[in-house]
């Protein structure tokens, strides 16, 4: 062996050593300063700017990327997450919080762990049965479970060490987020928003899984402290910002779901937090009061979760506008000052930049064209709102929709080009009041009108509503807050990006693809035909001086759900991870053509009142099976055998035949008539004549703009 050769060797070997031997022993020091190649968070480093120090793949070689392997999963539902690698083992997770382990070189199957979550969990999934991803931690793996278990499991071998309940099982909590670890202690928050419950974060000790502490972003429905970290802040500034009854039956909402980052010289934790509980604002909080600390950027002591600072990107929330989106911390140049800032673009359509010590707004400009508010004030950070954008009487066309103009899709910050990558999106929605709105436990508790969301009846204004949707790569200049270039993409619901020093810009398309483009202009260089959506972002690493780019692939989630009808018209398809080097020469089956489903409705005839079966359908069934049942994400209901059947139909939707599958049964929200009612709907769906059957919703069609 040669001399060098052997030194590097043994000081591989002693750096093994010093963090104590195992594979994945990686702690605060190695992912605050990760190695060029490697990949040790969920955004890399704990700055989540998703920026990769690695060039060997470049502007001018990338057009000889090739498949290096691949694998193929057994879900066909959302793939969101973003693999980490870390001593040569890349890790990953899947749709229903399944955990998986290769050799990152070779492709080999290491372990898989399977949480075994329950199929009926799947209804309080607001996004789909998502996870974004793991925390690696001393020779641990930490994924947080759909049913809101964190699991910590042995990185060597993939066997459970410790598991623990995070949420109150007997609420709609979710978890999709990937946990992050900082100083010892995992952090994890949870989803539930949209159905009702009180949103949090917690720290667990990664060695035990004992809780460290808690931070809830909402009161205590009840009034008295919660013993927890958030009760000072809560008493002094939270509590006097709510009113009335309506968020002490939802709990509020602001679900600390996806996004954080850490800066280790200032010893503080970032964490974004959701929308409000109900959405409406009128019937969550009277109308009145900020709703402190929903639509949030929070700053907090990571060993005790204490209150620093916040900035409320939404005051009085009452669209959905989360601020859950990717926080990215870097250093930039503002005006001749380098500033140490923190950068969103949340849902509502702003980007801020902030300065991370102390929560004050720098700057803040729309990074789409958004109708609710016509900028925000500099003097106070508050968004300056156009008149009757609140649809409190009336209903209220805006833009952005609740899918927002960013949604969790990660960004990416390429500090050579002083840009960040924002896969954004151009989505209205018609906010309509839902004027009967009572609590439903367990149900969708939004307090706006779906029914108003039913397709447009004429075809012109659908052909209206479908070209306004769009969706965007916007290469964002953060200090003169406005877009180097843009790229248009067919459609919304695109996937999450990757910059490197090679100056590429890597992003996958829900049309199946998978493209790299000069970060500097826009420009494509190489595309790989996927078959399948992309959504996840991708990441890269280096493993024996080759540099490899990893990408998950598998459409899904909130757009595919609830939006089909401006999504390709496609099945799904089982979920893949794709790893790509220079020369790759491996090669990978096309996926099978799918079967031709068709149902035979001759002489089908139903009991059901079809008008009524088309309100219970808009309030229980469209946000996972589409507007007027055009979901093909989820089975399309209209060439469903079960519509053949009135019994076979209510032992699905009634008595939860399905439910393992993921499909529920809704006898606590309606019975066998209201079962019958909707098949008698989804029968004139599926004979093509619904909409042309049914009236108009209340509310009306969303008017052309
Ligand atoms: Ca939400």
């Amino acid at each position: 062996m040669k001399s060098w050769k052997l030194a590097a060797v043994l000081a591989a070997a002693a750096l093994a050593t010093a963090c104590g031997g195992k594979p994945g022993a990686v702690d605060g020091e190695r992912i605050a300063a990760a190695a060029p190649g490697e990949w040790l968070s969920y955004g890399r480093t704990y700055d989540e700017q998703r920026f990769s120090p690695l060039d060997k793949v470049n502007t001018g070689n990338v057009a000889q990327l090739g498949l290096a392997w691949s694998y193929q999963f057994d879900t066909d539902r959302g793939q969101e997450a973003t693999p980490i690698m870390a001593d040569g083992v890349l890790y990953t997770t899947t749709a229903w919080s399944k955990v998986y382990a290769f050799d990152a070189k070779t492709g080999a199957l290491k372990w898989a762990f399977d949480p075994k979550v329950a199929g009926e969990k799947a209804f309080d999934a607001c996004c789909d049965v998502v996870n974004r991803g793991v925390a690696l931690w001393k020779g641990r793996i930490y994924v947080g479970a759909l049913d809101g278990r964190l699991i910590a499991l042995d990185a060597a071998t993939g066997e459970k060490v410790w598991e623990v309940q995070t949420t109150d099982t007997s609420r709609p909590y979710t978890i999709t987020g990937a946990p992050r670890v900082i100083k010892d202690k995992v952090l994890i928050g949870n989803g539930g928003g949209e159905y009702g419950v009180r949103g949090y974060l917690s720290a667990y000790d990664a060695a035990s899984g004992k809780l460290v502490w808690r931070f809830y972003t909402t009161p205590n429905p009840n009034g008295q402290p919660d013993n927890a970290a958030s009760d000072k802040v809560m008493k002094e500034k939270g509590a006097a910002t709510w009113f009335g009854q309506g968020w002490k039956e939802s709990g509020g909402g602001g679900t600390v779901w996806d996004a954080m980052a850490y800066d280790p010289e200032l010893d503080l934790l970032y964490a974004g937090v959701g929308n409000g509980s109900p959405w409406n604002h009128v019937k969550r909080s009277d109308g009145k009061g900020d709703n402190l600390f929903l639509s949030s950027i929070l700053a907090l002591k990571p060993d005790t979760g204490e209150y620093v600072w916040h900035y409320q990107t939404t005051p009085g929330e009452t669209w959905d506008y989360t601020a859950t989106q990717h926080i990215i911390l870097a250093d930039l140049t503002v005006a001749g000052a380098p500033r140490k800032v923190l950068m969103q673009a949340p849902k509502n359509g702003f980007f801020y930049v902030l300065d991370r010590a102390n929560g004050e707004l720098i700057s803040a400009q729309p990074y789409v064209p958004i109708t609710w508010a016509k900028g925000v004030d500099p003097a106070t950070g508050r968004p300056i709102e156009n008149p009757g954008v609140r649809y409190v009487d009336k209903p209220s066309l805006q833009v952005p929709a609740p899918f927002g103009a960013h949604n969790w899709h990660p960004m990416a910050f390429n500090p050579k080009e002083g840009l960040v990558y924002i896969p954004a999106q151009v989505v209205p929605f018609a906010y309509t009041p839902d004027h009967g709105y009572t609590y439903r436990p367990g149900a969708w508790n939004v307090g706006t009108d779906f029914l108003a969301n039913a397709l447009p009846t004429d075809k012109a204004v659908l052909a209206g509503l479908k070209a306004m949707i769009k969706g965007q790569l916007i290469a964002w200049d953060p200090v003169a807050q406005k877009a180097r270039y843009t790229i248009d993409h067919p459609f919304f619901w695109n996937a999450g990006v990757l910059t490197t020093a090679g100056g590429l810009l890597f992003q996958g398309a829900a049309e199946g693809q998978f493209s790299a483009y000069d970060a500097a202009s826009g420009k494509k260089l190489w595309s790989y035909e996927t078959e399948n959506g992309v959504i996840a972002a991708p990441m890269t690493y280096e493993l024996d001086g080759e540099q490899y780019v990893a990408q998950m692939v598998g459409y899904g989630g909130a757009g595919a759900l609830s939006a089909p009808f401006v999504l390709p018209d496609r099945p799904r398809l089982p979920g893949r991870l794709l790893v790509f080097k220079l020369g790759g020469k491996a090669t990978i089956a096309p996926y099978p053509k799918p079967e031709k489903l068709d149902v035979d409705l001759t002489g089908v005839t139903s009991s059901g009142d079809a008008k009524r079966g088309f309100a219970l359908f808009h309030q229980n069934c469209q946000v996972c099976h589409g507007p007027n049942a055009t979901g093909t994400y989820l089975p399309d209901l209209r060439r469903s055998q079960m519509l053949t059947s009135a019994e076979a139909f209510k032992s699905v939707v009634i008595d939860g035949a399905l439910a393992p599958r993921g499909m529920a049964g809704f006898s606590r929200f309606f019975d066998a008539r209201g079962a019958e009612d909707l098949r008698a709907y989804l029968l004139t769906e599926a004979r093509g004549a619904a909409t042309a059957a049914v009236p108009p919703a209340k509310g009306g069609p969303p008017p052309k703009t």
